[in-house]
């Protein structure tokens, strides 16, 4: 584990290296204990670099064997090596050279799951974004863009695979039961999309024709009897590299293209070139095992690691502080992709409430940091929500600004002018000026600056100068280290809507520049005044939720409930319901806190009932409509003294009114959607099941609950029916017999399969109530759960502490303990995985002084603990900064 040297990496020291790597030929002899790498490197050294300038190659924990210059051994005097680096002192005057250096590394004994390490029996490697300096010596930075030829040995019996970047180019028998395979990468690339895989996998094969007619074969390997689980991924595979064709013209440029799916993973997946290495968990999937959500998920993380070829790969970052250039670049192609394939409204209502979930309150806390950050102690931390989702919505609103065909042809001239580099966001911009005529320096802004923008927005008419009036003012909230922001260009798309849902007609328009429906806020504060307007218009605001904002907006409730009937913005009319929602659990909360019985709006308990029966509106959307804003989601929206079980009571009670008064409806459309044909996992069926599954949740808080939920659970035909139903049955009726017996048949069922298991560890991590701290700290030392395993990890501990507001946040602190006991716990073996779980507690101040002082003792108890990792600590200490 490396501990923390408290070192700063700063955007405004980047220089390049003295010197380059063309070439890498690497050799792997593999064994679980003591694996032999050999390194030969071309080494270069830049024009007007002195001849005297030291070779400094980057290591983590390394143990050296053996190491030559041309084919003579390096004299210890002449170089300077520890675990963590090596120095050439005095590099050979001839301006290349070739550097041999063998390592030995210990693959079974990896539990950081960085670098080289086993994971079920299978070698396999991890090297975004440090990674690959836990293999061998080396210019370990994305800058250093190197062709690589990789030979792999190994026992046939233990890894008949040998799999490696690029295109196959040889293999054959070593005799004494060894084999080799050699690969050969022809596109540079930067080490940290260097990969290796080499174990007993099944394999599904299937091929693609690319545009341009060349037959490129595609593998998926899995463990082995679990290639049928391959074929939705498959599909979707091909489906991808099809739409980049057409969205982005952009073609696959290799013979072969596999994935690897390995049960033991630190993220999602990792793009190596045509190599891309994935958690189990999105690969695998068929009706009995994966819910509908799962499916959708494997869609999107298939297609955004394939997109990564361009995005990522062709063009990658010059530097770790440019992350954003091909995350939010290739989250933006994924969502999409996701968007043609499916509901384009749907995705979208989807997209922003996993950004207010995740980015909003990252930009709101203690962990803000710019959608390109200046500064970092340890860039694993930095693969966060807003380099990625933030980062999506830049690429939007760039798209949004210039219209789809001139961002079409600025993405086709960032294409041709920077494939083969390491680029920068700088780079980024500079095509889409290039191509646009346009001066996106202000734009800019969104890349530098922390923290997310408010618009207060007002509006009046006068009739009778015929005139209305938006008067709109941008606020950016201070962050760490950045307490004065400059102004931002936003992109406000709006419409203006009367009588009977349509659009109201203006002659003019003055105070901002406004063109196809976008207001362009760039100053402090705008007066847009539209002229013509004979009517007073209901304002649709931030349609399809075109900036990354907040708004403060003072809108009459009757015009609210107006746009949740009318808005023709899908976006937007789902934002107008979710508003009247969020204000009713807001006032509820204020009511339980003194001491009074919530009452709600029976026009909104009406409306609910409206939607959910509105046969215009797509069933998935419905669905979405009806999922009543999550505890956090509300708690942010309060923003302090926050009391998770008062948020709690609200949220319930609201649920209740909607289910009780509209209870025979719900009944009736909860019966007419039950799945009547053959599976599929087509988006229409999801979204049939998803406004079920929905309902089930409110008649299950009517009389009678239980049993329909039980039934629910045994008559269905599918994961996603079965998990939601066994989901209403812990969350709503905890201890009772019908919750016990379908948790018990549930592990009946599934003990044996890891990843199912996951669901039923979530599910009960995830119940409300002060109990469940127990019962998680219960399933600890269940014999399905491992605290070396990042899925079960994630299940049990990470749901318990992000999605469980009742349970992590109980007024004794007993979550609060229990959580930093684990965090440390799982730091022991995985550091990068410890880090991610203590973002749990980025929230800290917005709680009750009670808590808030109780998560304070926590934080501090896991920043005293001895020998902290760098992940860890610079986690916890700008958490309590
Ligand atoms: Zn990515």
């Amino acid at each position: 584990m490396r501990t923390d040297t408290g070192q700063v990496f700063k955007l405004e020291d980047y220089r390049p290296n003295d010197y380059l790597i063309p070439q890498t030929n690497l050799t792997f002899r593999l064994s679980p204990d003591a694996t032999h790498v050999t390194a030969l490197l071309t080494v270069e050294r830049r024009d007007g670099v002195s001849v005297s300038a030291p070779l400094v190659l980057d290591g983590d924990g390394l143990t050296l064997k053996r190491i030559e210059i041309d084919g003579k051994k390096v004299k210890p005097a002449d170089m300077l090596a520890s675990p963590d680096q090596l120095t050439i002192l005095k590099p050979p005057a001839a301006r290349r050279f070739q550097l041999l250096i063998e390592t030995e590394l210990a693959p079974a004994g990896n539990e950081a799951l960085m670098g080289l390490y086993r994971s079920s029996h299978v070698y396999c490697t991890q090297c975004e974004a440090e990674g690959f300096r836990r293999i061998t010596y080396f210019l370990d930075r994305p800058d250093i863009l190197s062709v690589y030829t990789v030979r792999i040995e190994a026992m046939r019996d233990e890894a008949p695979l040998l799999l490696s970047n690029g295109n196959p180019v040889d293999k054959g028998d070593l005799g004494d039961g060894w084999h080799y395979a050699s690969w050969h990468d022809p596109f540079p690339k930067p080490s940290y999309l260097f990969a290796l895989v080499a174990g007993n996998l099944g394999q599904l094969a299937d091929s693609f024709v690319t545009l341009s007619g060349r037959t490129v074969e595609l593998g998926i390997y899995v463990e082995p009897g679990k290639e049928k689980l391959a074929g939705y991924a498959m599909d979707a595979l091909k489906r991808s590299m099809k739409w980049d064709e057409e969205a982005f013209g952009r073609e696959y440029d290799l013979d072969v293209f596999n994935i690897v799916a390995v049960s033991d993973f630190n993220m999602g997946a990792m793009e190596n070139k045509g190599l891309n290495i994935f958690n189990d968990k999105y690969v695998l999937a068929d009706q009995e095992t994966a819910t509908d959500a799962d499916f959708a998920n494997i869609e999107a993380i298939i297609a955004h690691e394939y997109f990564h070829n361009w995005t990522g790969n062709r063009i990658t970052c010059r530097d770790w502080f440019q992350l954003c250039l091909k995350e939010g670049l290739t989250v933006f192609r994924d969502h999409e992709f996701s968007a043609d394939q499916r509901s384009r409204a749907v995705k979208r209502i989807a997209e922003v409430r996993t950004l207010r979930a995740h980015q909003f309150p990252e930009d709101q806390g203690p962990l803000a940091h710019p959608v390109r950050p200046r500064r970092y102690r340890e860039i694993n931390n930095f693969y966060t929500a807003t380099v990625y989702e933030k980062g999506s919505e830049v690429v939007r609103m760039i798209r949004t600004i210039l219209g789809v065909d001139v961002f079409r042809a600025g993405m086709d001239l960032y294409f041709e002018r920077h494939d083969g580099d390491a680029a920068t966001i700088e780079d980024f911009i500079k095509v889409f000026e290039d191509a646009s005529g346009r001066d996106l320096s202000q734009f800019a802004l969104w890349y530098h600056q922390a923290g997310t923008p408010n618009l207060t927005i007002s509006s009046t008419h006068n009739p009778a100068a015929r005139e209305f009036t938006l008067e709109i003012e941008q606020s950016v909230p201070p962050t760490p280290s950045e307490s004065r922001k400059r102004l931002m260009h936003i992109p406000l798309a709006f419409g203006l809507i009367g009588a009977g849902g349509k659009p109201v007609d203006y002659s003019g328009v003055e105070g901002a520049s406004v063109e196809d429906g976008v207001i362009h806020v760039r100053k402090r504060r705008h007066m847009v005044r539209f002229s013509g307007v004979t009517e007073r218009p209901a304002v649709s605001l931030n349609r399809g939720f075109s900036a990354p904002v907040t708004l403060s907006v003072e809108q009459k409730a009757d015009d609210q409930f107006f746009l949740a009937r009318h808005d023709s913005d899908a976006f937007s009319r789902w934002q107008a319901f979710n508003t009247l929602l969020t204000d009713a659990l807001i006032s509820a909360f204020r009511e339980i806190l003194g001491g009074k019985q919530p009452a709600f709006a029976p026009r909104l308990i009406e409306l609910a009932g409206g939607i959910a029966g509105d046969e215009t509106l797509e069933p998935a959307y419905r669905a979405l409509a009806l999922a009543l804003p999550g505890e956090a989601d509300i708690a942010r929206d309060i923003g302090r003294n926050i009391d998770p079980d008062a948020i709690y009571a609200a949220r319930e009670a609201l649920a209740l009114a909607i289910g009780t008064a509209n209870r025979d409806a719900f009944s009736g459309l909860y019966e007419r959607l039950a799945d009547r044909e053959a599976f599929s996992p087509d988006a229409a069926s999801a979204g049939r099941r998803a406004l079920r599954n929905t309902l089930l949740d409110y008649l299950s808080l009517q009389p009678g609950g239980a049993a329909l939920a039980a039934g629910h659970f045994q008559s269905a035909t599918n994961m996603t029916d079965r998990a939601a139903a066994l989901a209403v049955l812990a969350h709503r009726h905890d201890g009772s017999p019908e919750a016990i017996k379908a948790l018990a048949a549930f592990e009946t069922a599934y003990g044996s399969d890891p990843l199912v298991m996951d669901k039923w560890f979530q599910i009960q991590a995830s119940v409300p109530g002060p109990q469940t701290v127990d019962t998680v700290k219960a399933l600890t030392s269940h014999p399905a759960f491992s605290m070396g395993n990042p899925n079960r990890v994630r299940s049990l501990i990470g749901t318990f502490s992000s999605a469980n507001q009742t349970s992590f946040h109980r007024a004794d602190g007993e979550g609060y303990w229990f959580f930093a006991q684990t965090v440390l716990e799982v730091e022991k073996r995985n550091p990068q995985v410890a880090a991610r779980l203590a973002t749990a507690l980025r929230s800290w101040r917005s709680l009750e002084p009670l808590r808030q002082a109780k998560a304070r003792e926590a934080l501090l108890s896991i920043a005293g603990a001895e020998n902290l990792s760098a992940d860890l600590r610079d986690i916890v200490e700008r958490t309590l900064a």
